[in-house]
This record gives C-alpha cells, structure tokens and sequence, in this order.
C-alpha cells in the first residue's frame, strides 16, 4: 500500500498549506482510491491535492474518523468536485438523505478485500486496518477510543505491522513495542517522547509524506 497525507498540522514538503487537522490518501491493492478524512479547510486541501497531483475525483472511498471538524471540514469541498464517492461515516453521525451513496459504521466492515473499518469504536471513531505484505497498517484520526483499543481491534486482521494518523494525548508508550513503523501525525502531543523511544521506527508526519510500504 501507499499512503500520501495530504493534510497535516506540519509539513513534510515545501510549499503544501499546513493546517489543524487530517487527511491522507490511501492507495491499497484491489481497492478504489481512499481519501481518509478531508483537514479542517477545503481550500487548503484541494491545493495539497493539486500540487501532489491527486485528482479528487478519481477518490472512489471517503471515510471519516470521526465527527471533529479538524477531519470532516474539507468533506463538502470534496463532494462537490467528486460525485460518486462512497463516504463510511461513523455512525454516530446523522445525515440528511443527500442521494449520496453513505455506509453509517458502527461495526466493523469490509471497504476492500485489504481494508476493513474497526468499527466505530466507543462510539466516536473508526480507523483502518490495512492488509498488506508486512501485516496490518493501521490508520487513525484522532485515537479518541485509545491508541491501545485500536491496535487491539487492528490485530484481529493480522500481526500489526505499523500505524500511523493522529495519537491525541496516548501516552501508554509500551503499547506501540512490537511495531515497525510509527508516524504520529496531527495532534499528538507526546512525538518527542515517541520519538526518543522508538527511534527506529519513528517516521515524523506532515503534509507531502509518502510511505509505500
Ligand atoms: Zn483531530
Ligand atoms: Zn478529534
């Protein structure tokens, strides 16, 4: 799989607009192109999107973390260039019927044969678990259920290999011994700390990271 964050509170290229929040793209096997969360601002996004040379409307699957503003406040400026994408919402969010193609996610569900949602775990978030040749990629918003409680869920689907999106204020360090790959990304506020203890695996987030793995 390949993951490109599209929109982050710091920059990994220059040039990108950074900003309070989160999105990456996700490209997995035998799977339509993900958009994972959409930043706090669409302007911003959609430019992170041009100068990356992502083309909104070849996004085949939108999925929301959850229902923070920091992860769904470039989703309107998304649909309106892209109208056949299908969004996975948590579904502890109400929608209108818009004539979008929505899947509301309480548990878990298959996206692809290679991502599966863990389900909106303690009723505010879902993450990704993804399949690949190293084991399973987790991807997250915010960790709002706990950094632990995902990895848990992730592991179902096979030996986790990585995670990477925002760790909010997860400081249970020793649940991350075992992993490979360790990106905090947005809002985590313990990097320097995660850093230190993992440097190995550490890999800093931002804007215009490209991870293949
Ligand atoms: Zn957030
Ligand atoms: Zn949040």
């Amino acid at each position: 799989m390949k993951i490109t964050i599209v929109y982050d509170n710091c920059l990994a290229r220059a040039g990108l607009k950074k900003g309070w929040g989160f999105s990456a793209l996700i490209e997995a096997a035998n799977t339509p192109l993900i958009l994972f969360d959409t930043g706090n601002e669409g302007a911003a996004l959609l430019d992170n999107m041009k100068q990356l040379g992502i083309d909104p409307a070849q996004i085949g699957r939108i999925v929301i973390s959850h229902a923070h503003g920091d992860h769904t406040g470039g989703l309107s400026d998304i649909l309106e260039v892209n109208s056949h994408a299908r969004i996975y919402l948590p579904a502890s969010i109400s929608v209108r019927n818009t004539g979008r193609d929505v899947v509301a996610v309480s548990r878990p569900v298959n996206i692809s044969e290679t991502v599966v949602s863990t389900g909106e775990l303690k009723g505010i978030e879902q993450s990704l678990a993804i399949k690949t040749d190293k084991g399973i990629v987790v991807v997250t918003g915010c960790s709002h259920p706990g950094v632990g409680e995902i990895l848990d869920v992730a592991s179902r689907y096979g030996t986790v290999y990585g995670i990477i999106g925002g760790f909010h204020g997860f400081s249970n360090f020793k649940r991350l011994n075992g992993l490979s790959l360790i990106c905090p990304c947005h809002c985590t506020q313990h990097t320097s700390e995660i850093e230190a203890m993992f440097p190995e695996q550490y890999v800093a987030c931002g804007a215009g990271l490209t991870l293949e793995i």
